[in-house]
């Protein structure tokens, strides 16, 4: 059976926390148009309290390239890269995959960036569409994952895949570290599973360290989503300002600054939860154009884990 067959079958979506299909993904970067093609392998994973990538990097980097020459056969790509976070370290040989090491923060996320700092360019978003499929690296078509998807076709063409994902899992917890569980597990047995789950009074953030939803412990029978980290917070002994402003001091020195909404929606954000002098309808004001009027999906993403926050535990 064909890759592409087996992956259909296998039901992989993206495990850099889009979810989209990685067959589909596949399947338009092999028919799209172009004289050369591309692979990217995202490795950037910028924002706090997610390592898995980095974890499954220094565990089965052997896994993630097969995968990445697997796809880069499928499409009949010219090169593959890894876009890799500047802190993390690729030791051994990987042949003919190019490193692409970048400090770029919280913006590496974006794909469309990702090319732009490949290609040299200031680091900031295109306008989409087209699609990476379509025109991306050096205006080709480029098939972009994760490394832990790239890490699942691997598995799946060896026969291996047993619908199992990696989570980060941290934050005031006795067992920190990262996780292989069942692709469906719930934020709740996840914590269980994992001796994790507090005896204390605690809120979670899910799906990113700082980009991730607050949640409280009623609201944990539902998958983990987004880039699969879990944070747990004591509700008692937690600063609630200062989690914020962490939060916001990452938002604001690591946009692009190419948008007035985000660039300086996320600085007003920070210098109100620094001073401490918190103007919620302003506040409300600010997250309602960086929702409405960011360029990219980053930017609207900023006002989900204040929001949650204030709503829930405030
Ligand atoms: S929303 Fe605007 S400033 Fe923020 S990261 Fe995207 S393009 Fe850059």
């Amino acid at each position: 059976m064909d890759i592409i067959k087996k992956i259909k079958e296998a039901g992989l979506k993206g495990r850099g926390g889009g979810s989209f299909s990685t067959a589909l993904k596949w399947e338009l970067a092999k028919k799209a148009q172009g004289k050369e093609k591309y692979v990217i392998c995202n490795a950037a994973e910028g924002e706090p309290n997610v390592f898995k990538d980095k974890y499954i990097l220094d565990n089965y980097l052997e896994d993630v390239i097969n995968g990445i020459k697997i796809a880069k056969n499928f499409i009949s790509a010219k090169s593959a890269y890894i876009y890799l976070n500047k802190n993390y370290t690729i030791s051994e040989d990987i042949g003919d995959i190019i490193i692409f090491k970048k400090d770029s923060g919280y913006i590496g996320g974006e794909e469309t960036s990702i090319c732009e700092a490949i290609e040299g360019k200031r680091v900031e978003p295109r306008r989409k569409p087209p699609f990476l499929t379509e025109s991306g690296l050096f205006g080709c078509p480029t098939l972009l994952n994760n490394v832990e998807t790239f890490y699942c076709v691997s598995k799946i063409a060896k026969g291996e895949y047993n619908h199992s994902r990696f989570f980060s899992i941290n934050g005031d917890v006795l067992n920190q570290g990262v996780y292989e569980l069942r692709e469906d597990i719930t934020i709740f047995q996840a914590l269980k599973e994992t001796k994790n789950y507090p005896e204390f009074d605690f809120f979670a953030q899910v799906g990113g360290g700082a980009s991730g939803e607050i949640m409280l412990p009623q609201e944990l029978n539902r998958p983990v989503f987004g880039a699969g980290s879990i944070t747990i917070y004591n509700r008692e002994k937690t600063d609630k300002y200062e989690l914020m402003e962490k939060w916001a001091e990452f938002f604001h020195t690591g946009n692009c600054d190419k948008c007035v909404p985000c660039r300086e929606g996320a600085f007003r954000i920070y210098e109100m939860i620094k001073e401490r002098n918190i103007d919620y309808d302003k506040l409300d004001s600010i997250f309602f154009s960086l929702k409405k009027s960011s360029f990219c999906s980053l930017g609207k993403s900023i006002p989900l884990p204040f929001e949650s926050l204030i709503k829930k535990i405030r």
